[in-house]
């Protein structure tokens, strides 16, 4: 569905912000909370946490993240679901969000019903309330930003620092291939972070939003590089459609197509790997690959080793 419409009966701007904003409390039903502690007053109140507390703000914008093809539930999905990967990505669960809209006039009423009621859902299954948020015009945008908070799950949250040479480097799901649905369609990793972040063997972790190949740089400990073993990246299918069609290797696609919302670690290296495995695979049916470790900046390069150096991943600004 195209979000704008040239029918100005059908558009927000029929509306008016009042009447616009009721129809939003409506759409989003239960999933916000009675005032203070949902929309409706100057802030939204939240209940005191003893855990540390973490925050993250992630946008979606038409025709960058999201085109006609997406339905607009899919695009309120996928708002909330991004943030929560970076949630996922320390060990910590979510509390609540707020949501700043950036909108045209133009706007078809319908998709933002669709997408309010997709944010909705999501919010429910996840037990994260919609508590506050923001209406701004700007002709022709259509832009929603998201801001979500979040607490440690258990007795700390795990940061990005941490590796060390000789740490083993693990990844849950499958990489690549996004583009031909993951993006819209992938479930954070939220309980996987935590039970993560439990394991005092994982030294570093974060998600995989850009591609590993570019993300995994942000693990790597000074003096170090990551050493991947080529067959042993967990290539999606998506990858794979993708790799025959344009006669890539579905390798690279699998490291540097990026938005795969999976995690990344580093575990220790004098971890017993078959013992954290088998743990893992108790609690989860993800599955959960070792692709390599860190080893010293100068260790030369193998046979079977992915060249990490011409896949950078999407790079931002560029
Ligand atoms: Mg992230």
């Amino acid at each position: 569905m195209s979000p704008f419409t040239r029918n100005k009966t059908e558009s927000v701007g029929a509306l008016g912000e009042r009447r616009l904003i009721e129809k939003i409390r409506g759409w989003l039903g239960n999933a916000t909370l009675p005032a203070p502690y949902g929309i409706g007053d100057d802030c939204a109140v939240l209940p005191p946490s003893k855990k540390q507390q973490v925050v993250t703000v992630d946008p979606v914008i038409y025709r960058r993240h999201f085109d006609d093809r997406a339905t607009p539930a899919e695009v309120g999905a996928k708002l909330l679901k991004r943030n929560l990967s970076d949630l996922a990505a320390m060990g910590a669960v979510p509390t609540a969000a707020v949501l700043a809209l950036a909108i045209g006039a133009n706007l078809r009423t319908a998709w933002l019903e669709g997408f309010y009621r997709g944010l909705a859902t999501t919010s429910r299954r996840y037990r994260v309330p919609i508590v506050g948020g923001d209406i701004a015009q700007a002709e022709g945008a259509l832009t929603a930003s998201l801001t979500l908070i979040g607490r440690a799950a258990g007795k700390r949250v795990v940061t990005r620092s941490g590796a060390r040479i000789g740490d083993w480097i693990y990844v849950t799901g499958q990489l690549g291939g996004s583009l031909l649905g993951h993006h819209l369609r992938f479930t954070p990793r939220l309980s996987e972070g935590v039970w993560l972040a439990a394991q005092k063997d994982v030294r570093a972790l974060m998600d995989v939003s850009d591609g590993l190949a570019k993300d995994l740089y942000s693990l790597v400990p000074s003096g170090a590089r990551p050493q991947l073993r080529s067959d042993a990246i967990p290539v999606s299918r998506g990858a794979q459609k993708l790799a025959a069609r344009d006669q890539r290797p579905a390798v690279d696609h699998a490291v540097s197509d990026g938005e795969d919302y999976e995690l990344v670690c580093a575990v220790s290296g004098r971890a017993d790997r078959e013992r954290f495995e088998s743990a893992w695979a108790r609690h989860f049916r993800t599955r959960l690959t070792c692709i390599g470790r860190f080893v010293r900046i100068d260790t030369p390069v193998s046979a079977g080793e992915v060249n990490l150096g011409n896949l950078h991943g999407y790079e931002h600004l560029r």
